[in-house]
């Protein structure tokens, strides 16, 4: 019997990729000799009959393009992951192929020793602006068997049943694998005192969760003070901008400040990004969004108010003369 040869590419190294390691082992259970790169393995790419490609951010298509045109004359090529699920037309058009859509089930549950994991898949919340709710529904799925790591990745803790969320936690407990993170977190609509106390026992770091538009404010402002008691270093709150207009987001990042929390912004993108210019909204620019973000990022609102921002010397102050309305 030939041994049929895979090659694994993690396409958005350096960051850690849960799917593309899922994949090596599950060829590996298949049967297939694997070797597993975190980017573009070079002259090492070329003898295997398969590649199999995951993106997860899809501005790291065009990498992954350039590797499937590579070698897609002597290779069968998959391509997958978060980064390409809106980007089935583009890629087709640029390679001529078909991306792997979606949650791949093949190895969506493969078991190994991983730094992440997912418990549950889906959130009910449905935001326009991101890709959960299209990849892995707006109906949480379960995976009761689910193998601890020290990452949770679950996308909406606080809206799962409360008896899950303590099986979730029991299992941690069982297998003795610390929670290090949950990295996607709560949801400020959902999260309550029950939520508390039960995470509390067993998570490491901080509580994550987000401030993205104004409407949230008072479901925030309630889980803020449910979490009072927890310093400010542990409600790193992500907050959205240039989804609206700058002092709208402006007053957000504040407020998040003044509850207790160090928010962490991040500009808005397109699901089908590239990379190149953005698209702007209401009074944002590009760079105006980029230095926006770093000010309260790096942690300079501790130091200067905004509009004193000075992020380039030779260059006057980018939020000088704006209005804000949050004083
Ligand atoms: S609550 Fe979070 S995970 Fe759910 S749709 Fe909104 S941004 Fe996505």
């Amino acid at each position: 019997m030939t041994i049929q040869k895979a090659l694994v590419i993690n396409g958005s190294a350096p960051y850690y990729n849960l799917g593309a390691r899922k994949l090596a082992d599950w060829l590996a259970s298949q049967d297939y000799e694997v070797q597993y790169a975190d980017g573009d393995p070079g002259l090492f790419g070329y003898g295997y009959d398969l590649v199999g490609i995951s993106v997860i951010f899809s501005w790291h298509a065009p990498l992954a393009r350039t590797l499937a045109l590579r070698w897609k004359s002597s290779s069968e090529i998959w391509c997958g992951g978060p980064g390409m699920f809106t980007l089935a037309n583009w890629w087709r058009r640029e390679t001529g192929l078909e991306i792997v859509r979606g949650l791949d089930a093949r190895f969506d549950r493969q078991r190994g020793s991983y730094k992440m994991c997912f418990a549950s898949r889906g959130c009910p919340v449905g935001c326009y602006f991101c890709l959960v709710p299209k990849l892995e529904g707006l109906t949480q799925s379960f995976d009761p068997d689910f193998l601890p790591a020290p990452i949770l990745c679950d996308n909406n803790l606080s809206a799962l049943p409360a008896d899950y969320q303590d099986y979730i936690i029991a299992r941690y407990q069982a297998f003795e694998v610390p929670l290090r993170d949950a990295n996607s977190g709560f949801e400020p609509r959902t999260f309550d005192e029950g939520c508390y106390r039960r995470w509390k026992s067993i998570l490491k770091g901080p509580w994550r969760f987000a401030l993205d538009e104004m409407r949230e404010l008072p479901d925030v402002e309630r889980m803020m003070q449910i979490l009072k008691a927890e310093p400010a270093s542990k409600k790193r709150v992500y907050c959205l901008v240039g989804n609206e207009p700058m002092a709208l987001c402006y007053e957000r990042a504040m407020k998040i400040i003044e509850w207790g929390g160090e928010p962490y912004c991040q500009y808005i993108m397109p699901l089908n990004y590239l990379g190149g210019p953005l698209k702007t909204r209401y009074d944002w620019t590009e760079q105006l969004g980029r230095d926006f973000c770093r000010y309260f990022n790096r942690f300079t609102w501790r130091y200067a108010p905004l509009i004193e921002y000075l992020p380039r010397k030779a260059e006057p102050a980018p939020f000088a003369g704006q209005r804000f309305f949050y004083q």
